[in-house]
């Protein structure tokens, strides 16, 4: 290896280790300026401090299972809710409204008075 391709080969690793160290600051300045906005938009957080946002009843998969915000709303859910779902695991109660996770709709959350066509009676 020539002095230049030596000097080539260390300012470039460099910056490499450079990179690798500022990564995780970058990340984590990123993730927490996409959590602000997210909570700018009504999101929550979750428990890793990241917005866990709420399902759309418009979203495609919403739709599918004919997902509705209020189960008194929806004859189908015969006084049903995600309150008492096998699916549903309760979060948090954040502005009155109780939230909870459900299995069909990884990573958002669910309001435990909403309620689904894929409601199944909690064990
Ligand atoms: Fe709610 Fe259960 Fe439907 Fe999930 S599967 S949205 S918890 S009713």
């Amino acid at each position: 290896m020539t002095n230049m391709n030596r000097r080539s080969f260390f300012a470039t690793a460099a910056k490499v280790v450079g990179l690798a160290v500022l990564s995780p600051v970058a990340i984590k300045t990123l993730m927490t300026s996409e959590a602000k906005a997210e909570q700018k938009r009504g999101a929550r957080p979750g428990a890793a401090g990241g917005a866990v946002p709420l399902v759309d009843a418009k979203d495609p998969v919403a739709k599918a299972v004919k997902y509705a915000e209020d189960y008194k709303k929806v004859a189908d859910a015969k006084g049903n809710k995600c309150a008492t779902c096998g699916f549903y695991k309760k979060v948090a109660v954040e502005n009155g409204k109780e939230v909870g996770t459900c299995t069909i709709f990884a990573g958002k959350h669910v309001l435990a008075d909403a309620w689904c066509a894929s409601w199944n009676k909690k064990a």
